[in-house]
């Protein structure tokens, strides 16, 4: 579960989030939807803890990011999949990763194979294509096999295949009961892949729906 309570932010005179307010339940994919710049990475940089808000609060599971112990485990994200360091190993990302959040060298083999990077583990991240560091971003969001998930834009920039199987990801996730929060400017992209949607523009909540309900008015 994720809580979202009057959350502001703002970056000098740029107000990202507006007293922004909403609930993300498990069991289902909510989609966050609204256009560039409308605060939804803000939003989710918040929940994980990377921005501090001006004001208002992001929760998960009932805490500030900050006061969970070992996030790994409740808690994972795709927000920037290049921001990994293009000098390591996908394997020494994750178990980098693994290390500081008490996850054993097994669990990290077992995501490498579910993400289908298996074989590529041992070469240098800096020579992945994007797909390549996307599979690598959805490996150390489940690494600790969190009960909450969120994808900031997932789908950018993959091709058809990857596409699909980084929506089939989000559905059996959601399917399994854990809380999934997909963030894209595309209302297409929703209808393919969220059951719920929160609409964003300019920081604010512009409406909440299902996804039928949602697709019924277009
Ligand atoms: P979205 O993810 O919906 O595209 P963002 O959260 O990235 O929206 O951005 C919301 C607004 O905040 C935009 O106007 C953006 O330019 C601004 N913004 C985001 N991050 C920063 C930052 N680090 N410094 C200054 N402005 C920022
Ligand atoms: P499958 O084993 O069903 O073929 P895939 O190879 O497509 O699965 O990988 C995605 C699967 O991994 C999804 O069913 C997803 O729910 C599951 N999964 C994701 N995170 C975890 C996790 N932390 N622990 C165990 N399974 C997970």
């Amino acid at each position: 579960m994720i809580e979202v309570r009057e959350l502001t932010k703002r970056y000098g005179r740029v107000t990202a989030v507006d007293g922004l307010s909403f609930t993300v339940r498990p069991g289902r994919v909510t989609g966050f939807l609204g256009p560039n710049g409308a605060g939804k990475s803000t939003t989710m940089r918040a929940i994980m803890g990377l921005d501090l808000p001006t004001s208002g609060e992001a929760l998960v599971n009932g805490r500030r990011y900050q006061a969970i112990e070992r996030p790994l485990h409740e808690v994972g994200a795709l927000l920037d999949a290049s921001a990994v360091h293009g000098g390591r190993t996908a394997f020494d990302h994750l178990d980098w990763l693994a290390r500081s959040n008490g996850i054993g060298r097994a669990r990290v083999l077992e995501v490498l194979d579910r993400v289908g990077l298996g074989s590529a583990a041992r070469r240098r991240v800096g020579g992945y294509s994007l797909g390549m560091r996307q599979r690598l971003g959805v490996a150390a969001a489940i690494l600790g096999d969190p009960a909450v998930l969120l994808f900031d834009e997932p789908v950018n920039g993959l091709d058809p295949e990857g596409i699909r199987w980084i929506r089939e990801l989000m559905r059996a996730l959601a399917a399994e009961g854990r809380t999934v929060l997909v963030s894209s400017h595309l209302m297409s992209e929703m209808a393919l892949t969220a059951d719920h949607v929160l609409v964003v523009g300019r920081g604010r909540l512009i409406a909440e729906t299902s996804m039928a309900d949602l697709s019924a008015q277009f």
